[in-house]
């Protein structure tokens, strides 16, 4: 029974690491969970933690259940056991009302992956009746109330709350959102959509990638139905929102549906809300003319957050799911991984995940271990702001204060320091470096270099603290 039960777990592995994207993540997730028993259909998990439990609940339970149904058909019960704190105790053999979550797949779990395509409002309604209930796809965590707003963001955000509170009415018809990867394109999409739904409960919404439509598209070509999955687009959906267009590159069938699917809606006020990893005039493998409609509304891009953002996205996201940490790690983290707000979601978790694991304190410590794995030698490159932050905390002033146009002495000491230290350690321009130095020129760049070079030679206490403050941003 035992092995039955160790190979069943070992399959299910092996389906959910050939589906979830970031392996990192399944090394996180899944490896720590241990299978304890099979009953039956009923197969039991020992988790390491409440927090585990809810992470996996939140995040994961598609997909675990895609691969436990597999095993074990369509009756598949799932059972966790939370292992206890140490401070209730710490017998590892636990009583059965320790299983806290019984989850009968076959009742409220989808069948398999391929359910989210299935699960699409079905193309194929008689046209002339409207108001079929459409499933949006909109993913309610994905909120304005949960998107944190910084200059990065300023624009695409705004827009996209204008668009909600007036779909087809505003300039922004279609909504173009760009930028690279993990900034947020995904979840500002879905707070356009559910604020929409919000305001306008009676309109269509429907949130799709552009490789489900693409799917679709190439699904009705097979079975013949052309013209049922165009008329579903042109005559059911008030608001359709497409994520990561890019995916269209070179798919000239899909870019022709696309287009007159767009010439329809907009015609009809109806609106359009598009992503892209690119801006428009950098996407290849696009149509001159499917381009040119992009173009028509508003462009908005979205870059990496500033160091201050990231600390409140971080913030946001512990407030959200009632987890304290200490001030300093999470700084720590914010001003490490500017690679990607991902990235930054992905070194909490792991580093939340790590802790609860181990049963131990999130300490800078732990954190800075972490980080150390975590990162990719490329992300962890010394920051602007990262060196003003260090600089500052030495000097015991606020970042503001040594920004701002303040003249006096120990001020403008660490504000020289500050550009002297990212001119040694970061790639930036002398104009990019005064620029974030209270919005300096570079002439007053190189003449606070020199003199941080002077003082040094002339001034040993100086030079000490300088090498006392490198100390700790190399470190
Ligand atoms: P993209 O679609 O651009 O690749 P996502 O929308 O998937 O990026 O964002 C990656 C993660 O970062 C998501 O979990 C998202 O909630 C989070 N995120 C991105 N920007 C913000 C923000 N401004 N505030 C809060 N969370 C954010
Ligand atoms: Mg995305």
């Amino acid at each position: 029974m035992q092995k039955d039960c160790k190979q069943v777990w070992e399959n299910c592995l092996d389906f959910i690491k050939d589906n979830i994207f970031d392996k990192k993540l399944f090394d996180t997730w899944f490896k720590p969970l241990e299978p304890l028993m099979l009953e039956g259909d009923a197969l039991t998990l020992k988790v390491p933690s409440m927090f585990f439990y809810e992470f996996i609940e939140a995040n994961y339970i598609d997909v675990l259940s895609a691969a436990i149904r597999k095993e074990l058909g369509h009756n598949a019960k799932l059972l966790y056991s939370v292992a206890m704190d140490k401070a209730n105790n710490s017998n590892s053999v636990l009583p059965s009302n320790n299983i806290i979550a019984t989850q009968n797949f076959a009742q409220n779990i989808p069948v398999n992956l391929d359910a989210q395509a299935k699960d699409l409002p079905n193309p194929f309604v008689i046209p002339g009746i409207r108001k079929v209930k459409v499933n949006s796809q909109l993913n309610e965590n994905y909120s304005f109330e949960n998107f944190v707003e910084g200059k990065c963001n300023q624009l695409a955000r705004s827009a996209g709350y204008a668009v909600a509170q007036n779909p087809g009415k505003t300039a922004f018809n279609p909504l173009f959102i760009h930028g690279s990867v993990g900034l947020g394109k995904t979840h500002l999409l879905h707070a356009i959509g559910l604020e929409t739904k919000k305001r306008f409960p009676e309109k269509t919404v429907l949130y799709i990638s552009a490789e489900q439509f693409f799917q679709q598209f190439v699904d009705s070509t097979k079975n013949n139905t052309r013209n049922d999955f165009l008329q579903f687009y042109q005559m059911m959906i008030d608001v359709l929102i497409i994520d990561d267009i890019q995916f269209f590159a070179n798919k000239t069938g899909t870019q022709e549906v696309f287009f007159q699917i767009f010439n329809s809606l907009h015609a009809a006020n109806k609106q359009l809300i598009i992503t892209s990893d690119k801006s428009p005039a950098d996407l290849s493998g696009l149509e001159q003319r499917v381009i040119s409609r992009l173009k028509w509304g508003l462009s908005a891009d979205l870059q990496m957050p500033d160091a201050q953002t990231r600390i409140q996205i971080i913030e946001r996201k512990l407030f959200k799911d009632g987890i304290t940490m200490p001030r300093d790690v999470i700084e720590y983290l914010a001003y490490n991984i500017n690679s990607s707000v991902r990235e930054l979601e992905g070194a909490l978790i792991s580093l939340i995940a790590r802790s609860s694991i181990a049963k131990q304190e999130i300490t800078l410590d732990l954190a800075k271990d972490m980080i150390d794995k975590f990162v990719k030698s490329n992300t962890k490159e010394i920051s602007i702001e990262y060196i003003q932050k260090v600089v500052c905390d030495y000097f015991k002033i606020p970042v503001e204060t040594m920004l701002s146009k303040t003249r006096k002495g120990e001020i403008v000491a660490a504000r020289h320091i500050s550009m002297f230290l990212s001119r040694k350690h970061t790639q930036s321009s002398l104009a990019t470096i005064g620029n974030k130095c209270g919005n300096k020129d570079h002439a007053t760049v190189l003449h606070a270099c020199r003199s941080v070079q002077n003082s040094c030679e002339t001034d040993k206490e100086f030079r000490m603290n300088l090498e006392a403050i490198e100390k700790r941003i190399t470190e």
